[in-house]
């Protein structure tokens, strides 16, 4: 999948990508919404679930962020969240 994503960097380009990054983060948040008002659909959601996962991948691809990177930042923010849930 690396190599489509970089594809669609060099073809696109960075402002091009980022700005679709935004879009489908927006389409993920008006999902979202949409099941708090009694609207859930499964299948948008999971939908918009993978638009966002696809350019979340191109996202650390035009940025220089690695997989590493991410998940020590994860592993920190479940950490600090496992403290807070034990604090009551
Ligand atoms: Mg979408």
């Amino acid at each position: 999948m690396d190599k489509v994503f970089s594809n669609a960097i060099v073809k696109y380009g960075i402002e091009k990508q980022s700005f679709v990054a935004v879009e489908e983060l927006s389409e993920l948040q008006k999902e979202i919404c949409k099941a708090q008002r009694g609207k859930f659909n499964k299948d948008n959601m999971t939908e918009e679930l993978a638009d966002v996962w696809v350019m979340c991948e191109q996202v650390k691809m035009m940025y220089g962020i690695t997989d590493d990177q991410v998940m020590r930042k994860v592993h920190d923010k479940v950490a600090r969240l496992k403290m807070t849930l034990a604090e009551g």
